[in-house]
C-alpha cells in the first residue's frame, strides 16, 4: 500500500483542528478546569501552521516557512503552558514565545534560510525538546492519581522523539534543494502518519485527564469535611468498619476515640460561629497532628471528632487520647478562648464487637467523662454493653449512615 502523502497532509490537518475545536468546547463547558482551553488552543494553533506549510508554493515563502513552523511551535508551547495550568503551576505564558522566536532569529540568517535540512534540523530540534518538557510537565503531578497522567507523557515523550530523531536521520539524508518538501523526504509518510496519530491520542489522552481530575474531585469531596479537611462521617464509619474487620496478628486491638469539644455553644455565642469554626479547625489539625497517620480520623458531627487506632491495650488507649487532649489545651487559639475536649474511648472486645458497640461504649464514656467535669479522658469496657442498647445509642446520636451490618 503507497500512502498518498498530500491526501494524509489534509486529513492531518482537519482531524488537528476538529480535535482542538471539542478540547476548546470541553474546556468551556468546564469552568473547574481550564487547561483544555489552552491545549485546544494548541490544536488550532498547530493545525493552521501544518495548512501553511502545506501550501508552500501558491503563498508567500514568509508565511508557509518562517511563519508556519513558528505557529507549529507556538502551538507545542501551548501544549506545555496547558500541563502547568492543569497542575495549578505559575503560568510562564512569555516561555511559549522562546521556540517560535529563536525560530524566526535562526530564519533571519541568510544561509540558514536557504538550506532546507538545517531548516529542518533547527525546527525539529525545538519541536522535540518542547515535547519533552511538556511530556515532564505532566509527569511532575503524578502524586495525583490520574490513570491518563502516565501515557500522556510517554505519547509527548513518543512524538519528541520522533522529532529529534529526524535530526540524525536528516543529517545522513539530505534533501536536495529542488525537491518538492512534501513528498522528496523518504522520512515524511513517517512523520505525517505519526504527527495525525499523535494528535488523535494525545488529544484523547488530555481529555481523559481532565474528566479523571472531575471524578477524583467529586470523589473526595463525597469523603472529606469541607471545613477542617478530614474524614466526615461516611468515610469515617466506613474505614472504621474495615479496619475493624482486618485480623492483626500483633494482638492489639482497635480503639475507638470519641472527641467532643467542651462548651462549644458558649465560645458560638460569645465570639461567634466563624470564631467556633477556627476552634474546630484548630482542633481537627492538632489532633491530626498528635494522632499520626497510623490512625484513623473523623469529623462525625458539629464539634464531635472520632478516631479509630490500634493499640496494645486499654492503657495505651487511654494514653494517646490524653496526649490529644493537653495538646490541644496547650494550642494557640485565636482570640480569648481557651477551648478544651473531652473524650470517651472504648477498646474492642472478644472477636464479637461490631462497630456500632464499640461506639456507643465510647459516647458512654464520653458522657462520664462530661459529667465528671470535662477536659478529661474517661474509658470504657465493650463487654458491658449489648446491641440493643448500642442501637439506642446510635439512634439517639443520628449516626445513622453507621454501615448496617455494624
Ligand atoms: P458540652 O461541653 O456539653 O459538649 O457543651 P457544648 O456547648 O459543646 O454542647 P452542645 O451540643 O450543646 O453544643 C454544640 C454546639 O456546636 C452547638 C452548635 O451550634 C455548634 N456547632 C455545630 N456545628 C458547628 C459548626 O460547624 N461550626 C460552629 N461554629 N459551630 C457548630
Ligand atoms: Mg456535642
Ligand atoms: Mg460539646
Amino acid at each position: 500500500m503507497r500512502l498518498d502523502i498530500p491526501t494524509l497532509a489534509v486529513v492531518t490537518v482537519f482531524v488537528t483542528a476538529v480535535l482542538g475545536g471539542l478540547l476548546i468546547f470541553a474546556g468551556l463547558q468546564n469552568r473547574a478546569v481550564r487547561a483544555p482551553l489552552t491545549w485546544g488552543s494548541a490544536f488550532v494553533l498547530c493545525a493552521v501552521g501544518m495548512v501553511l506549510g502545506a501550501v508552500r508554493g501558491t503563498v508567500p515563502d514568509w508565511l508557509s516557512i518562517q511563519f508556519a513552523n513558528a505557529l507549529v511551535l507556538g502551538g507545542l508551547g501551548l501544549l506545555w503552558l496547558g500541563a502547568r495550568q492543569f497542575d495549578g503551576r505559575s503560568l510562564r505564558a512569555a516561555l511559549v514565545a522562546v521556540a517560535p522566536a529563536l525560530w524566526l532569529a535562526s530564519c533571519s540568517v541568510p544561509a540558514i534560510l536557504a538550506d532546507i535540512n538545517l531548516r529542518t534540523v533547527i525546527a525539529s530540534t525545538l519541536a522535540g525538546v518542547i515535547a519533552l518538557v511538556a511530556a515532564g510537565e505532566i509527569w511532575r503531578g503524578r502524586a495525583e492519581p490520574l490513570m491518563s497522567r502516565m501515557p500522556t507523557s510517554a505519547t509527548l515523550i513518543g512524538y519528541g522523539s520522533l522529532m529529534l530523531a529526524r535530526v540524525p536521520l536528516t543529517l545522513l539524508m539530505p534533501q536536495a534543494p529542488g525537491d518538492n518538501h512534501l513528498t522528496a523526504s523518504a522520512l515524511y509518510p513517517l512523520l505525517a502518519f505519526g504527527s495525525l496519530l499523535f494528535a488523535v491520542v494525545l488529544a484523547f489522552l488530555l481529555l481523559n485527564m481532565t474528566k479523571e481530575r472531575s471524578e477524583l474531585r467529586h470523589k473526595t469531596a463525597a469523603l472529606v469535611d469541607a471545613l477542617t479537611g478530614v474524614a466526615n462521617r461516611r468515610a469515617f464509619f466506613t474505614r472504621a468498619q474495615r479496619l475493624l474487620r482486618q485480623r492483626h496478628g500483633d494482638g492489639g486491638a482497635l480503639a475507638v476515640l470519641l472527641f467532643d469539644l467542651d462548651h462549644f455553644k458558649a465560645i458560638n455565642d460569645r465570639l461567634g460561629h466563624a470564631a467556633g469554626d477556627a476552634v474546630l479547625v484548630n482542633f481537627a489539625a492538632t489532633a491530626t497532628r498528635t494522632l499520626g497517620p497510623a490512625a484513623l480520623f473523623g469529623r462525625i458531627g458539629g464539634e464531635e471528632f472520632a478516631a479509630a487506632i490500634r493499640v496494645g491495650d486499654l492503657d495505651e488507649a487511654r494514653a494517646v487520647a490524653d496526649r490529644v487532649r493537653r495538646e490541644f489545651a496547650l494550642a494557640e487559639q485565636a482570640d480569648d478562648v481557651a477551648p478544651t475536649v473531652s473524650i470517651g474511648v472504648a477498646l474492642q472486645g472478644e472477636a464479637t464487637a461490631t462497630l456500632a458497640v464499640l461506639m456507643a461504649a465510647a459516647d458512654r464514656a464520653l458522657y462520664r467523662a462530661k459529667e465528671k467535669g470535662r477536659n478529661r479522658v474517661a474509658s470504657s469496657a465493650t463487654g458491658a454493653m449489648d446491641s440493643a442498647a448500642a442501637a439506642d445509642v446510635i439512634d439517639r446520636r443520628g449516626w445513622s449512615n453507621l454501615p448496617a451490618s455494624a
